[in-house]
């Protein structure tokens, strides 16, 4: 085992790194950036590096400096977590080449999976089931509307270097395939700085689901089972879930192969994640291999009882899995991402110092969180705050937790998407698990025009009257240890969009 790793990351996946080191007896060293030097990862780690100013290009993505600080402390492995330098094949490279281990894929598994259109091509020469769709990148407006006369409307233009839902266009007929495929290929430009596109078949409706591996240095590839990520907003995950209410035994079976055939033949390494789409007809397809730890990696950890951030150091430092081939998930767990976005503000985010924290506790309640009561938001690095994990025996105990546990969660100072969670949980569409990729955005208004209940208002009201006398109380002078009126002020607006008008 490694005696010291660097935790090449921030927030709350940095914590969750350190955690893991500090169980497996292992020293970890934090780094940061100018606008980080007070933040909870910096203290938890053994050893905190300065490496360069707020913006994340001048810090958290410097790998040379990086590298250095891990030199500089006798770390002798790196775990990149997830976003920052986790999925560059070059930041892979020049950690091996500086004698350290990576946490994570070779670079040529990164590179292989990296681009779509070669993932593609890959998985379907594996027999792997892929979208319809090409292979190869689309030459002209003309090509795309042969190919996709085809496979039949709709299609989805996806550009090649695609991520995060950039440069993704669906067509609906003939007409719309030349001002989409301009409009991709300038977001693609814009985002990736190549605009090589290509054409598959827009699958209605599906859910989004995806296969947790573990691939060790010793040749066992093991499928820990899917989660249920269907809840997206603009692409982007909000709500997790494993397993998913969609995938019987015999499913999970069929998928968990075809995850571990792809990891397979990528020679990957360490902990991945396979993507498929899942039709209303229980057919699968496979969309792309995420090489690196995932956000939503926890829920798959509450129903295998495997700590999956502990096995990427293990299997790292040359460690064998000593799991079973087939697993079975126990229970049901439930991610929801506490994100610094306004959902009453078309989830603009929202800045400013975190005045006052509630975390929730209690039976089968996990929060993984990069914030305190003092920290400030701003706007240099991703919104999300915290995640908020639940276990339950069953999907039904799960989702009554998490409203639970959403209701215990207090965060004051800046507006958080903790109301829309509990506006989810309630939603008797989704307590049914009538859930695919397009259903959040077609029920997003719905959703939102749900005031908070009275019960809420009130003691968000009592909340703000308290707070505004002990505002008034500083001005006099009466408590020097009260909060400024500045901060008073903070609480009272905070309060306020916590429902009170
Ligand atoms: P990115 O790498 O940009 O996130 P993905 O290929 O993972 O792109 O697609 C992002 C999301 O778009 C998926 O999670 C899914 O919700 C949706 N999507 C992707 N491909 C299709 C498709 N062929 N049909 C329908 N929805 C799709």
């Amino acid at each position: 085992m490694f005696n010291k790793v660097l935790v090449a990351n921030r927030g709350e996946i940095a914590l969750r790194v350190i955690r893991a080191c500090r169980e497996l007896g292992v020293q970890s060293v934090a780094v940061y950036s100018d606008a980080d030097v007070q933040a909870p990862h910096v203290r938890d780690a053994d050893e905190a590096v300065r490496i360069g100013e707020a913006p994340s290009s001048e810090s958290y993505l410097q790998g040379e400096r990086i590298v250095e600080a891990a030199h500089a402390t006798g770390a002798e492995a790196i775990h990149p977590g997830y976003g920052f330098l986790s999925e560059r094949a070059w930041f892979g490279r020049l950690v091996r080449e500086a004698g350290l281990a990576f946490i994570g894929p070779p670079p040529e598994a990164i590179e292989a999976m990296g681009n779509k259109t070669a993932a593609r091509k890959l998985a379907s020469a594996a027999g792997i089931p892929i979208v319809p769709g090409t292979t190869e990148g689309v030459r002209d407006a003309e090509e795309a509307r042969g190919i996709a006369a085809r496979f039949g409307y709709p299609v989805l233009l996806k550009a090649s270097a695609g991520g995060g839902g950039k440069g993704m266009r669906v067509v609906r007929d003939a007409s719309d395939v030349e001002p989409s495929l301009e409009m991709a290929r300038r977001e693609a430009r814009n985002a990736f700085g190549d605009e090589a596109g290509y054409v598959e078949k827009y699958i209605e409706r599906p859910r989004h689901v995806e296969i947790q591996v573990l691939a060790d240095n010793h040749g066992t590839v093991l499928s820990l089972g899917e989660r249920e990520c269907s809840i997206q907003r603009r692409h982007q995950k909000m709500i997790e879930e494993a397993p998913c209410i969609a995938v019987s035994p015999e499913l999970r079976h069929r998928m968990g192969e075809t995850a571990v055939a792809a990891t397979r033949a990528a020679g990957y390494r360490n902990a991945g994640t396979c993507e498929f789409l899942l039709d209303r007809d229980g057919a699968f397809y496979f969309l792309e291999m995420n090489t690196r730890l995932q956000v939503e990696h926890p829920v798959s950890e509450l129903v295998t009882g495997i700590d999956i951030v502990q096995w990427q150091i293990r299997i790292a430092a040359g460690e064998a899995l000593p799991f079973p081939a087939e697993m079975t998930p126990r229970g049901w767990a439930i991610e929801c991402r506490i994100t610094s976005e306004d959902p009453a503000n078309g989830f603009l985010p929202s800045t400013g110092r975190i005045e006052y924290l509630h975390v929730p506790s209690g039976p089968g309640v996990r929060w993984d969180g990069g914030i305190e009561a003092g920290s400030v938001v701003g706007l240099h690095y991703d919104p999300m705050l915290a995640k908020l994990i639940v276990w339950g025996a069953n999907r039904e105990q799960a989702i009554a937790r998490m409203h639970r546990a959403l209701d215990e969660l207090v965060i004051l100072g800046v507006a958080t998407s903790r109301e829309f969670h509990l506006r989810v949980m309630e939603n008797e569409e989704y307590r049914r698990g009538e859930v695919g990729i397009q259903w959040l955005e077609q029920r997003l208004p719905h959703l939102l025009a749900i005031g908070a209940p009275e019960e809420r208002r009130m003691a968000a009201a009592v909340a703000a009257a308290l707070l505004a006398e002990r505002d008034r109380d500083t001005r006099r002078g009466a408590n020097p240890c009260s909060p400024s009126p500045a901060r008073g002020d903070a609480w009272l607006a905070a309060a306020r969009r916590e429902g009170v008008r």
